[in-house]
């Protein structure tokens, strides 16, 4: 059983040697006799999530951390080859929360759902019809509550995310402006996901001065992917009332010190609502969610952009491009094909 284990725990930016490809003796296909409630699945597709990054230090960060030398844990998509779970039979395919190795034992999962839909690819459910899916969904619908027109700003626009949250605000008729830091994105942003204008970030010299330029009338919603001098900006392009869903801060968690933000007392003076939440907290909505967006993927309203890599090998890799940027879409990894 190969897997992908965590070396040491990690300070500052993440290397590719702080984890390792281990192979185990061979296991038994099966659920141990005695076991409830428990599945062995194999896993098929694996996600890579930044939030894995948290799990890489040695704790007191708002996630458990990785256990030293053992597959790390994160979203995949899985069939299950055996089960004493009344909820699954061999057979079945489910999402939910795996190892970083090609068969893992569940005992008392803890997210795991069902897959009833299989006309859609499979590999959607670690992105759009999975966890960062329902974030986007969560993020937008239930934190920024939003209404056509407003003026909607994506930070780190072009990723697992941010590229649903952009379509979802051009659905409903916002003005839709995302950021993103290489050429290729801001394509995909301006010309596959609609939105209506896109910039690099790392091309501006001054991030005040850019969002004044795409939004002379401030920006409604900010859909905060990225923290530090981004949330600094988009706090003095706000508009009176403006909501922010704070999704995720990524230019933080390799930094051993977190930079400060300057402008927050403008979330007073211009009564911004600015909510942090985990999508994990609004799975209850994820039937509701099905059936908003399955109908959009297949009629081709949505699209979703993938980055896959092949084999447990390129783990550690494709985990660190998540924070050079190396990733155009949802970065997953192939473990197997069904
Ligand atoms: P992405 O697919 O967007 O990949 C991460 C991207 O972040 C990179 O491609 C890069 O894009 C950008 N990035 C990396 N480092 C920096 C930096 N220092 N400054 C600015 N941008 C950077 O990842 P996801 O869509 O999965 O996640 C996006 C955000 O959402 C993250 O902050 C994540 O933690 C958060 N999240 C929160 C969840 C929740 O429940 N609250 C659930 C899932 C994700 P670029 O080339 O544009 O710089």
């Amino acid at each position: 059983n190969k897997q992908v284990a965590l070396k040491n725990y990690v300070t500052g930016f993440p290397k590719e040697s702080d984890m390792q490809i281990i192979t185990t003796n061979t296991i038994k296909l099966r659920v141990p006799e005695g076991t409830k409630d428990a599945v062995l699945v194999k896993n098929l597709y694996l996600s890579c999530d930044p939030y894995m990054r948290e799990c890489m230090s040695a704790g007191d960060g708002g996630f458990s951390s990785f256990e030293l030398g053992k597959p790390l844990t994160g979203y995949g998509v899985a069939k299950i080859l055996d089960s004493t779970h009344p909820n699954y039979k061999k057979g079945d395919l489910a999402w939910g929360f795996t190892g970083w190795e090609e068969y893992s034992l569940i005992v008392s999962p803890r997210i795991l759902i069902k897959i009833e839909h299989t006309d859609v690819p499979l590999s959607y459910y670690t992105g759009i019809l999975g966890m960062p899916g329902m974030t986007a969904y969560a993020g937008f619908y239930e934190i920024c509550t939003p209404k056509k027109g407003e003026y909607v700003y994506i930070s780190a626009a072009s990723g697992a995310v941010g590229q649903i949250v952009g379509q979802f605000a051009k659905l409903l008729g916002c003005y839709v402006v995302g950021s993103a830091g290489s050429k290729e994105k801001v394509d995909l942003l301006k010309n596959k996901f609609g939105f209506d204008e896109a910039f690099n970030y790392k091309e501006e010299p001054d991030l005040t001065a850019a969002l004044k330029r795409y939004f002379p009338e401030g920006i409604d919603i900010y859909f905060e992917n990225v923290g530090g001098k981004m949330l600094d900006a988009v706090l003095a392009n706000m508009r009176n009332l403006g909501r922010i869903a704070a999704c995720g801060m990524i230019s933080q968690y390799n930094l051993e010190k977190h930079e400060g933000v300057h402008n927050l007392t403008l979330i007073v003076w211009k009564q911004i609502r600015m909510q942090g939440f985990l999508a994990g907290s609004y799975y209850h909505l994820y039937p509701k969610f099905l059936e908003m967006v399955l109908p959009y993927i297949k009629q081709g309203k949505i699209v979703y952009v993938e980055d896959k890599a092949e084999g447990l090998e390129s783990g550690p890799t494709s985990l660190l491009s998540l924070f050079t940027g190396q990733n155009v879409g949802k970065k997953l990894l192939v473990v197997a094909r069904e």
